[in-house]
């Protein structure tokens, strides 16, 4: 599980979604999660796109 921030401009890709929150340092994270359970995938991303790229190519176990 990662810490609770404030994401903004989420969105959901397949079972993945994204959202993008500033880390403690002031800088954009960009981070791709799937909501499956049991799947546990969370990746951070410095960029939008790769993000995004992630997510859309994420093979889920579970389903
Ligand atoms: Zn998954």
């Amino acid at each position: 599980m990662s810490r609770l921030r404030r994401f903004r401009n989420v969105v959901r890709i397949g079972p993945v979604r994204v959202g993008t929150a500033n880390d403690n340092r002031g800088r954009e994270k960009h981070t791709a999660a799937c909501t499956a359970p049991r799947c546990g995938f969370s990746t951070e991303y410095d960029t939008r796109s790769a993000a995004e790229l992630a997510a859309r190519t994420h093979r889920c176990p579970i389903t």
